[in-house]
């Protein structure tokens, strides 16, 4: 059986987790979802298991306050058309147009895995895209992991995805810097060795005297020494980038620790120069993950968790975007921005199952 929590992820702040269901009719409550292993497979029917206790996870709420989270629901097609401010028709009709796009770019927290647990109907989304020859990336935000290591992450929790399929902020900054420099540069990097060595493969030197670039990422060897050179690197003329925007990231039990954007708004504050940004939400990343893929905007979707980024890289970019429920999102957050996703799923599990007529 499955465990189907809501999402810790919280890559920015301002950005409240906590599931508020108190709203959806007892008949629902049936489709709660818990009890899950890496290595579960979807059954075709959902199990009703109300009386099991959830698991202990926790998230944060908009201060960054650690608190325990509710199982999450598997809301009904016409739940689901209600979010997404569509007729049960319409829902059917949308979910219809997504199954058939050619191109899937999807983000990973909060819609392939959660932490160490994979999400429900993931194996079988991931059997599905193969299947059906559908094209697909998996976007990741983070520059810390090469796509080896998110190969080896995936296999441990029991899907196997070859290399090809993962892109990252670091390959996305990287490929940026060289359509800046095609003959190639010089970069000071604060960061995971995995953005090193990929802005060495596209042409990037390591200078600390006087780089071109000063390019930040996600990383624990942060410090003073560091932050000191990279300042006065951009402060005497380096151009300031930051692999993506996110302050801070996810740990287990409801921490969380600062991200890339953490790090550059030092440098930032103490320069007054602002950087340039290479992940989601930008743009640039879907172009990039959308020209790898060969297909066309109108072929294309993009399926995450975050309205923040990856609905709003979705919407800048042009390309369908699909929120699921098996993360960040949730009834409460989906409302407070001015685009909309276009369409609301529970989570990949929906691409291969039917939601519930319920
Ligand atoms: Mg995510």
């Amino acid at each position: 059986m499955y465990s189907f929590f809501c999402s810790s992820t919280c890559h920015s702040v301002g950005i409240q987790t906590a599931r508020n269901f108190s709203a959806v009719p007892p008949s629902l409550l049936s489709l709660r979802i818990q009890s899950s292993s890496a290595s579960s497979s979807a059954p075709s029917a959902l199990p009703s298991c109300p009386s099991q206790p959830p698991h202990s996870t926790t998230s944060m709420t908009a201060d960054n306050t650690p608190q325990s989270l509710d199982p999450i629901q598997m809301l009904s097609l016409k739940e689901l058309a209600r979010l997404s401010e569509l007729s049960p028709e319409e829902f059917e009709a949308r979910l219809e147009s997504i199954r058939n796009k050619k191109g899937f770019i999807c983000d990973m927290d909060g819609v392939i895995y959660h932490g160490k647990k994979l999400l429900p109907g993931v194996k079988e989304f991931i059997d599905w895209l193969q299947k059906n020859d559908k094209k697909f990336l998996f976007l990741t935000n983070n520059s810390a992991p090469t796509p080896a290591e998110l190969n080896r992450k995936l296999q441990k929790l029991g899907v196997n995805v070859p290399e090809k399929h993962f892109y990252t902020s670091a390959i996305a900054t990287a490929k940026f810097l060289q359509s800046q420099k095609p003959r190639g540069g010089s970069c000071y990097v604060i960061g995971e060795p995995a953005l090193t060595y990929t802005l060495y493969e596209h042409g990037f030197i390591m200078n600390d005297t006087d780089p071109q670039y000063v390019v930040i990422g996600e990383t624990t060897s942060y410090n003073f020494d560091k932050i000191n050179t990279a300042t006065n690197l951009v402060h005497r003329g380096a151009k300031l980038i930051g692999t993506n925007p996110d302050v801070n990231g996810p740990l287990e039990g409801g921490a969380i620790e600062p991200g890339c954007g953490a790090f550059v708004a030092a440098v930032e504050m103490a320069t007054g120069k602002k950087a340039f940004f290479c992940g989601k939400p930008s743009s640039l990343m879907m172009s990039y993950a959308q020209s790898i893929l060969g297909t066309t905007k109108e072929e294309t979707c993009i399926i995450g968790d975050r309205m923040d980024t990856d609905i709003l890289a979705g919407t800048w970019a042009n390309i369908d975007p699909v929120v699921v429920l098996s993360g960040i999102t949730n009834e409460g957050n989906l409302y407070n921005e001015a685009y909309r996703p276009y369409i609301v799923l529970n989570g990949v599990i929906d691409f291969v199952s039917e939601p519930s007529q319920a």
